[in-house]
């Protein structure tokens, strides 16, 4: 198990689930709806706004970490619901490197009585290392060429090359431990990638530590220092996507072999009961399950909850990876939704990797257009399972409220806090725009 305040800030480091403030919202939930067609019409009356609040009940009544046996129920609980409505389901499981930080990080240096402050990197590598510092600028393959850093802890600044390729550059030419600082003011966090291919414990410093430590080495040479990181855990762990394809109907005569995916998250951080985040998006998968179910269609859906998305979209990149280029090709569109029914968070926005606009966000902008009267907004955002989609170049966007609920990621995300209004308006917008996408006689495609 992780220490929350990991998982915490490994969130603020890759972003997940965070969402950009934007400023144009549009006019919700005055449905004018006497433009819509009678199936349109058929599907928001099925849906049902109450069981998606009631899906979202029973999961968050516990945290739901990737990889433990929480997680693991609430993938049993997702595919019995599909199970329920006749889809055959599958259970693609998956490892992942569950990593936790370090309860001690430190650096010392003769002469320099103040304290230095450093982090650890994400998996960073337990261990004491001690010896002379010496400056490597940005720590490229060429800057380390002809320095000797045997036996030495090297000195790095940011920028250039990832920090990874930085400490591996230093710890290959037989450096014993390495420090990199940042080269601008911000707050940053730093991880050395997914796997411990470094085996020197690193630390990162502030800019104004660095370049302090800088100055030392040239009036001081030979400083040594020590670096001592203890506590740093990686351990393999498992976690599953739960599956449920419809196939197309076979009424239908212009088969495409087209594939929509219909996606959310359904693990949570360690400490809070995700009830937002992302218990919404899993319920609301679950709901357009059931409602799509008996709908003839000409192309196939895949309702999909993925596991380990806090643990850097790792389940929704496994699903990707797992494609064959033939099968990347029909997935014509991915519709996620992440973190869409608290009461405290902002209006819904769409967002796309590349803040363009692409086939799931003009459905879903003319299902909101057609329902509430205004196009959703888009905007840039890169936090959710969407990304894997893009970044195989399928038509993907996220559905999320922003800004997000002052409960993200906090033990608060409770079922108290979400609001069967905005369930019920992000499921209409959905619904529509899917099937506006699937149904036999489109001209959409
Ligand atoms: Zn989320």
């Amino acid at each position: 198990m992780s220490h929350p305040l990991h998982k915490i800030a490994l969130a603020a480091i890759l972003g997940f689930c965070t969402a950009v403030p934007i400023g144009i919202f549009a006019t919700h939930y005055t449905a004018a709806q006497d433009n819509l067609t009678n199936s349109e019409s058929a599907i928001l009356q099925t849906l049902d706004g109450d069981q998606i609040y009631n899906h979202i009940n029973t999961l968050s009544k516990t945290p739901r970490v990737a990889g433990t046996k929480q997680e693991d129920a609430a993938a049993t609980y997702i595919k019995k619901q599909f199970e329920s409505y006749g889809y055959k389901t599958e259970l693609q499981s998956f490892t992942f490197t569950d990593y936790t930080k370090p309860h001690t990080v430190e650096l010392t240096l003769n002469h320099v009585t103040k304290s230095v402050k450093p982090l650890a990197f994400e998996f960073s590598v337990n261990g004491y290392a001690t010896g002379e510092v010496i400056s490597a600028g940005l720590g490229t393959v060429d800057e380390l060429q002809n320095l000797d850093v045997v036996g030495k802890i090297v000195l790095l600044k940011r920028g250039g090359i990832s920090f990874v390729e930085k400490a591996r550059n230093a710890s290959s030419k037989g450096a014993v431990g390495v420090i990199i600082y940042n080269n601008d003011d911000k707050k940053i966090f730093g991880s050395l990638g997914a796997e411990n291919k470094i085996h020197v414990p690193a630390v990162l410093l502030t800019k104004a530590e660095g370049v302090v430590l800088e100055n030392l080495i040239i009036n001081k040479p030979g400083t040594k220092a020590t670096i001592k990181i203890v506590g740093a855990q990686s351990k393999s762990n498992i976690s599953q996507n739960v599956i449920a394809t419809k196939k197309p109907s076979s009424l239908n005569k212009t088969a495409k072999n087209d594939v929509v995916v219909i996606s959310s998250h359904y693990d949570s951080v360690e400490g809070a009961p995700g009830a937002n985040d992302n218990a919404s998006g899993t319920a609301m998968t679950i709901e357009l399950a059931r409602v799509l179910k008996t709908i003839p269609t000409d192309t196939e859906i895949r309702f999909i909850s993925f596991g380990a998305e806090e643990a850097g979209l790792v389940g929704s990149t496994h699903y990707v990876e797992s494609l064959s280029k033939n099968e990347i090709s029909r997935i014509v569109a991915n519709f996620n939704l992440d973190m869409v029914g608290s009461k405290d968070s902002g209006e819904l926005v769409l967002q796309t990797v590349d803040d363009k606009p692409n086939l799931v966000t003009e459905l879903a902008q003319e299902a909101s257009k057609k329902l509430n009267g205004q196009a959703t907004p888009f905007t840039q955002g890169d936090s959710s399972d969407h990304v894997p989609f893009a970044n195989a170049g399928i038509p993907a966007a996220l559905f999320i409220h922003s800004p997000p609920e002052p409960w993200y990621h906090q033990p608060q995300d409770t079922i108290d806090k979400i609001s069967k209004t905005k369930l019920q308006d992000v499921a209409e917008i959905v619904s529509v725009a899917v099937w506006n996408l699937v149904r036999i006689d489109s001209q959409v495609k």
